[in-house]
């Protein structure tokens, strides 16, 4: 193993991240900063938050610079505001012992005057998001002829927010002799295209396999039944005391929805979403970063360049359609040699994501059954003791009320005191617990009888669509279900009513408010005429294909559904 020294990092930097607690380099530094201060080649580095690499490439950089001449010489791009300001802390942080350097964040959102008037005053690196960038470079503020070292940091990241553009924009002002360092966790087919439009026979270097997740985080995951998703993040919560998390979701609603219900059920949570003020959102991360937050609930895109090195779990409250999200996500955690979990809540459609993001972290996920309430309430309770063993005593403070508080326990054995403590924190728990009912597994491959999210309301009980039809058949939706009153005789007999000439039916499945059957193949069309145009009382029934419906489903059409049937008056519609 190197040491900084050895990697050729002057005495003045050496001395910092020394005083920083960086003992040894870490892999990605000693790969990269011997390279990038020989200056030969455009790099390309595949590695994880986490691993180290604002160093691997903050510390080259910075011992790069000629502070003599004052013009930018190295800008570092990244995807967000957060980011750019902790790349620039990081960098003023490493260059403690280097005089005079002068490092600017450029970032939207921020006073642009100030950025101009420092840019004024001269610096020589720059870190900056792409918008506020072209911004100034624009406003003819900014100069770039003199840069010979360009970062892109979190590429992968910026390509998925849309800035594929504006980091053309920017390259098209640098000097084609400029170096060129690209980090990202993934390579997605679009690094790859900028990587040879922009790089000169890039070196790659991978830290640890390419598209792996980080080596000391662990996937598990929890099957539910889609309604019981929340109670689930609940048991998982509670099953872990000292948890300090972050629950992400998938909508912005869905994030504010799931942390106000944490906050009502009297967790520490709070939600970081991109509806919230950029003061909200500041606040809300420094809660979280101080630990004055246990749980953060977040978008994707809010919780980027939340830098946050003990996380200890990672909760997928779903996943997410890109996998490389996933990376992402899992990637909070683990960090800098802890371990850490990521957990992922789904139902069962969503298993064969698990396979997939398998195959991308080539790593396997372990399926776990939800804590029972009694091991959940016995966790707890070690966990309470524990603290009770561990926690400081203020003897000053309290010493003065201590006598009269003996003298009333007096009475009680050392047992009874502790029995009664544990009760005074716990009854609640235990109460909870013994009333609610066990969250039952769905069994795999069967996905029907889905409901609301959070065991609220009516929900997407519609997934039989995606059923596979008998050999020979037709598989039918229908809209009448079990809430109509009707069981399977009566839509048999319903259906032969109304079409002409005999129809053998296979398959039934009755849901709340609507229904699957089977017919042969050839008869499918005829059924489906029957019914076109037909009411039952206010109600327009709707019969066709099931794939139709798992199309609409996905959101590949729009579609209403009717939501009560027989209703009289004004009808109530779902829109999925
Ligand atoms: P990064 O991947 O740049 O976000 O770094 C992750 C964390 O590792 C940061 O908190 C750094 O301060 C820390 N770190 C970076 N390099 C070292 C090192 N050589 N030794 C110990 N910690 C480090």
């Amino acid at each position: 193993m190197s040491t900084f020294q050895e990697l050729g990092v002057i005495p003045e930097i050496q001395r910092a991240v020394t005083e920083l607690g960086f003992e040894q380099p870490m892999p990605v530094q000693s790969e990269v900063i011997p390279r990038l201060l020989a200056h030969t080649r455009d790099i390309i580095a595949l590695a994880q938050t986490g691993t180290g690499k604002t160093a691997a490439f903050g510390i080259p950089v910075i011992q790069k610079i000629n502070v003599k001449q004052l013009t930018p010489q190295t800008l570092i791009l990244c995807p967000t505001r957060e980011l750019c300001l902790q790349i620039a802390g990081d960098l003023t942080d490493f260059s403690t012992y280097v005089e005079d350097i002068k490092i600017l964040p450029v970032y939207g959102g921020s006073s642009i005057d100030s950025q101009i008037r420092t840019l004024k005053r001269g610096v020589h690196i720059i870190v900056a998001t792409p918008g506020r960038l072209i911004d100034l470079i624009k406003r003819k503020t900014v100069s770039l002829g003199d840069v010979h070292t360009m970062v892109l940091d979190e590429a992968d990241e910026m390509l998925n927010m849309g800035f594929s553009e504006d980091i053309d924009e920017i390259l098209s002002h640098l000097p084609d002799s400029r170096s060129m360092l690209l980090f990202s966790a993934t390579m997605p087919k679009e690094i790859e295209k900028i990587t040879r439009k922009y790089m000169k026979e890039p070196m790659e270097i991978t830290i640890g396999r390419k598209n792996e997740g980080a080596e000391n985080v662990r996937h598990l995951y929890f099957m539910v039944h889609a309604r019981d998703k929340y109670l689930a993040l609940k048991r998982i919560v509670d099953y872990y005391p000292n948890i300090y998390g972050i629950i992400f979701c998938r909508t912005r609603k869905e994030t504010q929805e799931i942390a106000d219900k944490l906050m009502q059920d009297g967790y520490d949570a709070d939600a970081l979403h991109g509806d919230l003020s950029q003061a909200q959102r500041d606040y809300v991360m420094s809660k979280y970063r101080n630990h004055n937050l246990q749980l953060l609930v977040a978008t994707d895109v809010a919780a980027r360049g939340l830098d946050v090195d003990d996380v200890t779990h990672i909760i997928n409250f779903g996943l997410p359609d890109d996998y490389e999200i996933y990376t992402h996500r899992s990637g909070r955690t683990g960090r800098a040699g802890k371990t850490g979990t990521s957990i992922a809540i789904i139902h069962t459609k969503e298993k064969g994501k698990v396979t997939q993001i398998e195959k991308l972290i080539n790593k396997k996920f372990e399926k776990r059954e939800l804590p029972k309430g009694d091991l959940i309430c016995e966790k707890q309770l070690f966990n309470f003791v524990d603290k009770i063993e561990k926690v400081k005593v203020n003897e000053a403070e309290i010493e003065r009320l201590l006598p009269s508080i003996f003298r009333k326990l007096e009475w009680l054995e050392k047992e009874d005191i502790i029995k009664r403590m544990v009760s005074l924190e716990f009854n609640r728990l235990i109460e909870y617990y013994q009333q609610a009912e066990e969250i039952d597994e769905p069994k795999e491959g069967s996905s029907r009888g889905q409901k609301g999210e959070y065991g609220g309301k009516r929900g997407n009980d519609r997934d039989g669509g995606s059923r596979q039809p008998e050999k020979g058949y037709a598989r039918l939706f229908i809209n009448v279900g079990k809430m109509d009153g009707i069981n399977p005789a009566m839509l048999m007999g319903f259906i032969n009513d109304h079409v002409k000439g005999k129809v053998p039916i296979g398959r039934i499945d009755l849901l709340k408010s609507f229904s699957f059957f089977e017919v042969p193949e050839e008869l499918a069309p005829r059924v489906v005429k029957s019914f076109k145009g037909m009411y039952v009382d206010e109600r327009k029934l709707q019969v066709h294909l099931a794939q139709e419906e798992d199309q609409a489903a996905k959101g590949k059409k729009k579609k209403f559904y009717e939501n009560d049937f027989g209703g009289k008056g004004k009808k109530k519609k779902t829109r999925y």
